[in-house]
């Protein structure tokens, strides 16, 4: 057997040796297990930090640990090989963009710079230049920066957070479904508050955690996803380096437009984010798989 397939096989361990056990937002360390597998069957533990209600691998890989995850196994456990998007991709992801782009234009100025934090082949830089904005990303994938740059001719720099830089600042910074796949999400967002004009915005949308719970259980969980956010968790990040909330969207995705300013007291933050997840127990999060099942064989989804 292939080592690929066998690293896929259900009921077997990810391939991270390396890990530690503190929450990333707040340093605690106490957590209550949420699931002992993922949506691939796979043995993966996972819960809620106790004190700020951010969901997190347990242990959490190590930034070493994940590269070296990402270099090697990532793309066998996932089946990913990239390709050139197709035209009816390229549409669905323009389509994406559009509303995302409405959200945050009211905040940008008239032909506004605007920087996109992880932007995969780039069509929200495509969707910014055409509403008149000045876009440019970055994006570790070497395949979809290149993709980005050399086919669809847009300012796009292959890297990761900690090594790109740029020329002047941008009113506006985007990072759309990146920040579930940090370790040190707060380092991260530090570094976006360096490039960010003084009273510019920060977008943020990963997938809501709790959403994904409440319908699928385990099943919205996997490895590629270290971390979970909620209403309150993504509130406490910000208010970690600075920021505050000025617009919020909170559906099966958690989105939030940031500017600098007094956050509410991180005390009164950690407990809305506490509260979101009472009653979430490891038994109740592995009920919950079955239940979305049966609800789904039986048209109730
Ligand atoms: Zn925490």
């Amino acid at each position: 057997m292939k080592l690929p397939t066998l690293l896929a096989l259900p009921l077997t361990r990810y391939n991270v040796s390396e890990g530690h056990m503190a929450c990333p937002l707040c340093q605690a360390t106490e957590y209550r297990p949420l699931a002992a597998i993922d949506r691939r069957l796979k043995r993966l533990d996972q819960g809620v930090c106790t004190t700020c209600g951010l969901v997190r691998h347990v242990p959490l890989p190590s930034e070493a640990a994940l590269e070296q995850y990402y270099a090697s196994d990532y793309r066998a456990d996932y089946h990913l090989v990239f390709r050139a998007p197709s035209e009816s991709k390229r549409h669905k992801r323009l389509a994406v963009a559009k509303p995302r782009l409405d959200r945050i234009a009211a905040f940008l100025p008239a032909g506004g710079r605007v920087l996109d934090f992880g932007c995969g082949s780039g069509e929200f830089i495509e969707t910014c230049n055409a509403a008149g904005f000045s876009a440019a990303g970055f994006e570790p994938g070497e395949d979809y920066a290149h993709y980005a740059r050399e086919e669809r001719k847009l300012e796009v720099q292959t890297g990761r957070w900690q090594d790109v830089s740029f020329e002047g600042l941008f009113s506006g910074i985007t990072s759309f479904h990146v920040f579930e796949h940090l370790v040190d999400p707060c380092a991260a967002l530090e570094r976006m508050l360096t490039w960010l004009e003084p009273d510019g915005v920060i977008y943020l949308e990963t997938p809501n955690a709790l959403r994904g719970i409440e319908r699928k259980g385990f099943a919205s969980l996997h490895f590629a996803h270290t971390l979970g956010f909620t209403r309150y968790s993504m509130e406490a990040l910000g208010a970690k380096v600075g920021l505050t909330p000025v617009a919020v969207m909170d559906d099966a995705n958690i989105g939030m437009i940031f500017q600098r300013g007094a956050a509410r007291p991180m005390e009164q933050i950690f407990a809305d984010a506490r509260a979101e997840w009472a009653g979430w127990t490891q038994g109740k999060v592995h009920a919950q798989f079955p239940k979305y099942l049966v609800n789904k064989a039986f048209g109730r989804l």
